[in-house]
């Protein structure tokens, strides 16, 4: 009985965890719809919207979009995309069964998917394209593989316009173009500011899944120590997780934008570094405080917390846990706010480190000069095992929360 009475208890706990639903920000992508033009593959609607990084442009043709017409070579849909922010050709093509993204003789990273017979669906990153922020004009030409070369030479590989309702031209054009004839189409890419992250219920962790993932994490900053940290995690490619004192963020407001920015995670560490250990209303302060800084100057509200000294207890798990935060501890400490010498940081971490490991560092309270020295070096080590570096959200397969903004 009682067996049971313990499951029924963990059941309640496991439904009574909120998890927030991951919402995708999305802007543009209203449909243009088109003309028939009576061509082998005749666009019916194009769109071009964004949706958190991606760009999404989706194209409708009035049959069933057959791969082989888009054979690479012979058949290809492509975009043009220009504006004040870069300019690029966005080619579709399928090359050995699967779908390929080119950009001149450059392939591109992205999705395409045939999500119905006449719809293709492709995402891709602006920065793929070379496309930064800023309002874009767009138009999309389809030339089929069933086109003769001479016939899309002779049309440019593009419908010359018709009317509305007009009937089909009797020879049929061979390419298709949105929109018909010379025109472009107005859009934009939407500058995606990260301003949260949606987490779930968890109270308390010390480390993620167990896949070949790390997450370093530095305490204690901001401080003078954080830009020259950055500047070796940054031409590493390595993202890192700062757990921030809150007192110490509003005089480096635009250096926690550039970490943002670069796609490192802030997080909380309370307003002073007090022990908080024992709860109660001032560690619900503490929190508060902090986190309503990090806002302040950057947009985004964190989702972790790590107590100061590790000193953690029930009641401030909640209390965090009631502010949006999942508290975080860690699962390699190389001790490096004593300074025991670079080697020794090095060699803890390299040996306390596995799979889903969360390993802590520091960037203020004290000279982190072999903090700072280590980073390049367990990076190095870690790469070598085959580990890939996250921030503490990813490792704990938490989604962004993004806002488009212009
Ligand atoms: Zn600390």
């Amino acid at each position: 009985m009682r067996r049971v009475r313990v499951a029924f208890a963990s059941l309640c706990l496991a439904l009574a965890v909120p998890v927030a639903p991951a919402v995708a920000a999305t802007a543009g992508g209203s449909p243009h719809e088109l003309a028939a033009d009576g061509s082998a593959l005749d666009l019916r609607s194009v769109a071009l919207g964004q949706v958190d990084r991606e760009l999404v442009l989706t194209v409708r043709a009035r049959s069933r979009i057959d791969p082989a017409e888009l054979a690479a070579g012979d058949g290809r849909l492509c975009a043009s995309l220009a504006g004040d922010g870069g300019s690029s050709r966005l080619c579709v093509e399928r090359r050995a069964g699967a779908w390929a993204l080119s950009s001149g003789s450059r392939t591109v990273e992205g999705q395409v998917t045939q999500p119905a017979a006449g719809t293709l669906v492709i995402r891709v990153l602006p920065s793929a394209l070379g496309l930064r922020p800023a309002a874009l004009r767009w138009s999309v030409t389809v030339t089929p593989a069933s086109c003769s070369p001479a016939s899309a030479a002779q049309t440019g590989g593009v419908a010359p316009g018709s009317a509305g309702g007009a009937p089909v031209p009797s020879q049929a054009p061979c390419g298709s173009r949105a929109p018909r004839g010379e025109g472009t189409y107005a859009g934009r890419v939407w500058r995606a500011q990260v301003t949260g992250c949606t987490r779930d219920g968890a109270g308390q962790v010390r480390r993620g899944a167990r896949r070949k993932e790390v997450a370093l994490t530095y305490d204690d900053g901001p401080s003078p120590y954080t830009r020259p940290l950055l500047a070796t995690l940054d031409r590493l490619g390595v993202p890192a997780t700062f757990f921030m004192i809150g007192q110490q963020v509003p005089s480096r407001a635009p250096l926690l934008r550039r970490m943002l920015a670069s796609g490192h995670e802030l997080a909380n560490h309370s307003w002073n570094h007090a022990n908080l250990g024992g709860g109660g209303p001032g560690a619900s302060s503490q929190l508060q405080r902090t986190s309503a800084a990090i806002r302040r100057a950057t947009g985004f509200t964190p989702c972790l917390f790590r107590p100061p000294y590790g000193s953690t207890g029930a009641d401030l798990i909640s209390r965090a846990n009631a502010q949006g935060m999942t508290s975080v501890i860690w699962s390699a400490d190389p001790l490096d706010w004593r300074t025991p010498g670079t080697d020794s940081i090095v060699a803890r971490v390299l040996s306390q480190t596995g799979p889903g490991g969360i390993i802590l560092g520091h960037d203020g309270g004290g000279s982190r000069t072999q903090s700072l020295a280590a980073a390049p070096r367990i990076i190095a080590g870690l790469r070598a095992r085959g580990y890939r570096f996250v921030t503490v959200s990813r490792l704990l397969g938490y989604d962004e929360r993004i806002a488009l903004r212009r």
